[in-house]
């Protein structure tokens, strides 16, 4: 198991005081990383169960809806848990209307966090993690990295971008021990996607074309997410991992 032990890693998820955020800062300290838990609302119930696995749990408040707390979320995690392994671009949000009234708000709001967001954490950890000689970059992705959706057109844009700038970031960074992965969540059931549950009619569609036949739950990520953070992933570069009952192969 020592190709996937996270024992003295530091990691940062963003988003990780619930749904896949929670779910994979909990499996980052199953296999032994202490974690900085990032977002507006504060991780207390994820910080409590990285502690009960004995590992370390420091909580950042920061609003990724601008860039401007980024270079404080590098440091308060380096002075707080004495390193930087481990990023996990996990927060993101979803705006739902039809293209011809899609607004200009929703356009900026999911852009700046799903997008500039990720990029400019990843180039603020980036530049640590060179540095250093070594890092894991995991960015979340979408089965809306690969196909169109409907009726969220900027959450398309922020989903298809990431897919791009993680194969941009592994061709610039693979080469100075920094390992830039996505992974693309199915249909997981968090907040995310209570809309489509609550429409009896899509949920039942999209249940149906799944092959594994079951919504994934936050959980089913955490497997993929200690892969990517581990040295089990250290030839493995500019990869988007599809965790989606199959899905994508339907
Ligand atoms: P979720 O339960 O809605 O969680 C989203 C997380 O992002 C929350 O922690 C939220 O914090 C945080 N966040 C949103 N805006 C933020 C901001 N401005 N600053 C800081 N944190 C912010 O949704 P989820 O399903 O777990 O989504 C996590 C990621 O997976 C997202 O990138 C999403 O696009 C992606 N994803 C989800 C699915 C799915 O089926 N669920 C599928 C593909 C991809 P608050 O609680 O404070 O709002």
């Amino acid at each position: 198991m020592s190709l996937f032990d996270l024992s003295g890693r530091v990691a940062i998820v963003t988003g990780a005081n619930t749904g896949i955020g929670q779910a994979i800062a909990v499996a980052l300290a199953g296999a032994g990383a202490d974690v900085a838990l990032v977002g507006r609302t504060p991780a207390e119930e994820t910080a409590a169960q990285i502690t009960a696995l004995g590992r370390r749990a420091l909580l950042v408040a920061a609003d990724l809806s601008t860039i401007s707390p980024v270079d404080r979320i590098i440091a308060e995690t380096r002075d707080g848990l004495g390193g930087l392994d481990i990023l996990v671009n996990n927060a993101g949000i979803i705006r739902r209307a039809d293209s011809v009234d899609f607004s200009e708000a929703d356009w900026d709001a999911v852009i700046d966090t799903n997008l500039k967001s990720v990029f400019f954490l990843a180039q603020a950890a980036g530049r640590v993690m060179i540095a250093q000689g070594h890092g894991k970059i995991i960015n979340i992705a979408s089965m809306l990295t690969f196909q169109g959706g409907i009726r969220v057109p900027s959450y398309t844009a922020s989903k298809s971008g990431v897919g791009g700038l993680t194969k941009l970031l592994a061709n610039e960074w693979a080469a100075k021990g920094v390992n830039v992965n996505a992974i693309a969540p199915g249909y997981i059931a968090t907040a995310n996607t209570d809309a489509l549950r609550a429409d009896t009619a899509r949920n039942a569609a999209i249940e149906a074309r799944i092959p594994a036949g079951r919504w994934g739950q936050a959980s089913d990520l955490g497997g993929a997410a200690v892969f990517l953070a581990s040295s089990a992933s250290d030839y493995v570069d500019g990869h988007i991992l599809a965790v989606d009952g199959g899905w994508l192969a339907r």
